[in-house]
């Protein structure tokens, strides 16, 4: 009931172009089937082990999203039915997906994450790295990778001018990125960035995806590690 009444409320905060992820890691397939029965069909988990069998056990028409870290040798396990990963950022990681789609017959839809935070915990391209991987023969060569955008975390801090500022940094590298080296992939038009405590922020700055998991799920029962 709780959370129908705040999925429905972050929802009816949502512009047109801005769709939630509901973030359901750390909770179990029957709070998230009440998101599901209130007509939520996206959503995000960080970890491999936690995303297979809630795919496993839940309705087949939600999309699942893997926002967390993604280790290379964990790729097979997710590569047959993964809608969208929001974290990818190694080369190395794009060529195991690019096998492991090929080896299940799909093309993947990928986010490539950029370090935006000022913490060093967290995982992220910086701009030099992006371009050069962006523009690497083995990336362009993939076939079964699909990048559709970019994704970012903030850093963890009630000054919200920081954040605007992280947010927005990532939003103009967006459109520089698209505009130089994505001018005519019509596809690349995901902005990830926002969660719980900064999603107004986010959509203010042009995020197109929201990743929100506490404020419709509840608190966590443990913490989890900054992605
Ligand atoms: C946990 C997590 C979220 C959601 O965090 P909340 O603060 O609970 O909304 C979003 N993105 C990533 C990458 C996460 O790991």
């Amino acid at each position: 009931m709780e959370i129908a009444s705040n999925l429905k409320s972050v929802l009816s905060e949502l512009p047109p172009q801005t769709r939630l992820v509901a973030i359901s890691k750390t909770k179990p397939v029957e709070e998230i089937m009440e998101a599901y029965n209130a007509g939520q069909r996206i959503f995000g988990e960080n970890k491999v082990q936690e995303l297979v069998p809630k795919y496993q056990q839940l309705p087949k028409d939600i999309e699942w999203h893997l926002v967390g870290h993604l280790q290379t040798n964990k790729v097979k396990y997710i590569a047959n039915f993964v809608h969208l990963i929001h974290s990818v950022d190694s080369l190395s990681l794009i060529i195991e997906i690019e096998k492991m789609a090929t080896r299940a017959n799909r093309v993947i839809n990928c986010l490539l994450q950029v370090y935006i935070a000022k913490e060093s915990t967290k995982f992220g391209l910086d701009e030099q790295e992006l371009v050069k991987l962006i523009t690497s023969p083995s990336f362009l060569a993939c076939e079964h990778v699909n990048v559709v955008g970019l994704m970012g975390m903030a850093t963890f801090t009630e000054d919200e001018d920081v954040i605007r500022k992280e947010f927005r940094y990532l939003a103009d590298l967006f459109t520089k990125v698209k505009d130089t080296y994505f001018k005519d992939k019509e596809d690349f038009t995901e902005l990830s960035m926002g969660m719980s405590d900064d999603y107004h922020i986010a959509i203010e700055e042009g995020s197109t995806l929201v990743r929100v998991g506490s404020k419709i799920f509840g608190e966590r029962a443990y913490n989890q590690p900054n992605n």
